[in-house]
Order: structure tokens, then sequence, then C-alpha cells
């Protein structure tokens, strides 16, 4: 039954409903928009997946979010993790707090931080942090899976999936992470470069941006800052200033050659206040 090609069908991301092209046969993928793991292949072999933009005629409408996916999830969950050290992938009970990578046997730390005091040691794990409000974390180098961050962040943050900020400040370290969502209610100053796939700006946000993906100022978000990115959306009574450079934001290349590409930006004309978007001289 082999096949000469893998088919890539459409699937839909179970956590925030991104929808892209995966290979059917694999066992898991990561969603390019929030960073999660899922499955995208059918829970039976040999059950046909429907290829993009092909209407489901014949079958009964199949609804949104793959409820047989679903299923799956609530049995024993298991997630992914990515070797530190080799990078190789292999599953874990959610339950373990660490495990060993089968390829090199490194150790891999899978504990939840919760951070609500000051705390300096560097965490590297799998799992996720949790900076409370009354938190402070002065790690030089915090590496996790996804993080909220609602309290002080000294050093620099690192995350494979996504970053939650809902905090009021400012963010002297390097922030890194597949995903970011600026909440509402957060202002911060970030004074190193914010690398992402994608980031949702929900609320007021000073930063350069490199986005390998999209940046989207929702309504109640303001960015000031320069930023490079492969898309941008700005919604009516979302702003922007700064620098705008789309092209492909491929991470060395952006560093390198950071003013190169200017181009006018696919940005949704009709939400786009008139002077939403200035050139700031880099001062
Ligand atoms: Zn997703
Ligand atoms: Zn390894």
């Amino acid at each position: 039954m082999a096949k000469p090609l893998p088919a890539k069908v459409s699937v839909e991301c179970p956590h925030c409903g991104f929808k892209q092209m995966d290979y059917a046969a694999a066992k898991s993928t990561m969603c390019r928009q929030c960073g999660r793991y899922f499955s995208p292949s059918a829970p039976k072999p040999g059950l046909k997946l429907r290829v993009k933009e092909e209407p489901a005629t014949a079958a009964a409408p199949e609804p949104r979010g793959f409820p047989k996916l679903g299923a799956i999830w609530s049995k024993p969950r298991t997630r992914v993790v990515a070797c530190f050290e080799c990078k190789r992938k292999h599953e874990v009970s959610d339950a373990s707090m660490s495990t060993n990578c089968p390829g090199c046997s490194a150790h891999i730390d899978l504990r939840d931080y919760k951070i609500t005091t000051s705390f300096s040691r560097s965490i590297r794990t799998r799992g996720e942090l949790h900076l409370t409000a009354k938190g402070d974390l002065s790690s030089t180098s915090v590496v996790c899976r996804s993080a909220l961050v609602e309290g002080k962040l000294r050093g620099n943050l690192e995350c494979e999936e996504s970053a939650t900020i809902d905090f009021v400040g400012k963010i002297p370290g390097r922030l890194i992470a597949r995903y970011v969502s600026v909440e509402r209610k957060a202002d911060v100053q970030c004074f190193r470069r914010v690398r992402v796939a994608n980031i949702d700006i929900k609320g007021r946000m000073a930063a350069e941006i490199i986005a390998t993906g999209a940046v989207n100022i929702h309504k109640t978000g303001v960015l000031e800052g320069n930023v490079t990115a492969k898309s941008i959306t700005i919604d009516k009574g979302g702003v922007f200033s700064g620098q705008l450079v789309i092209g492909q934001a491929d991470l060395t290349q952006a560093e390198l050659l950071p003013q190169e590409k200017l181009a006018t930006a696919p940005v949704r004309e009709s939400n786009l206040p008139a002077a939403a978007v200035q050139a700031l001289p880099a001062t």
C-alpha cells in the first residue's frame, strides 16, 4: 500500500483551529499557529482524509474540531517532547516529571514551574512556566514549552510553543517563542528583539519584532517598534508605529539585512487607519 509520495492533507489544530497542510501519515505535527502538537493522521489506518479544499459531498457533514481526534486526547494523555540536546522527539505521558532521550539518553525535565517569589536558578523544561504577578524571575536562561508571564522577567525566555504576556513593565531579556500573545491589559517594553513565528498584540507593546509568520495587532493593540514579518494585520482601532519590513523573515537573514527589503505590507486596507502606519526614525 506504499504510495510513491506521501499525501498532504489539510488538518486543523484542535487547540486553536488553525489549518495547515501536513502529511497524512504523520503521527504528530506541530501547529504553526500556536505551536502545540497534535495528530494529523486519522484514527484508523486506511480511513481517508479529505484532501484540501475538496468539499465533503457524500459523507455526512463533519463537525469542526475533529471530534474523533478529540477522543484520542482523552485516553492516556501523552505528548511529544524534543530532546534539548539532539532534538530527537519521543512520546511521554503527561504525568511524567522527567524522561530520558531514547537517542542520546540526556535527561529532559518535564516539570511545570510556578514562580511566586524570587527565583534565580536557570530553568530548562518541556513543561510549562507560570510566572505569577508576585513572581520575580531573574534566571539568566529560562527554556520551557509555554509560559504565562504575569510577573517580573529579568532574564531570557525561550518558549518552544507559546508565551502569554500579561504584565506591565519592562522585559529586558530576550524573548523567543513560536507564538506570543500580548494580552489586553499588558503594557510591556522589550529591550531585546522579540523573535516569534506569530504574535497577537491585544495590549500595548514597545518592541522590535522579528516574525517568520504574522504580526496581528488587534483593535485594542498598540505596537511601537520596528517589525520584520511575513505579514501584518492591523485591526480597526489597532495602532502600529514603526518601520515595517515585509518578506521572508528568515531569522538570520533578517538579522543580517534588516533594511533591504522595505516593501508595502499586505495590510487589510479598509481596516487601516490612515495615520496608523508611520515610519519613525530609529532614534
Ligand atoms: Zn494551534
Ligand atoms: Zn537526545
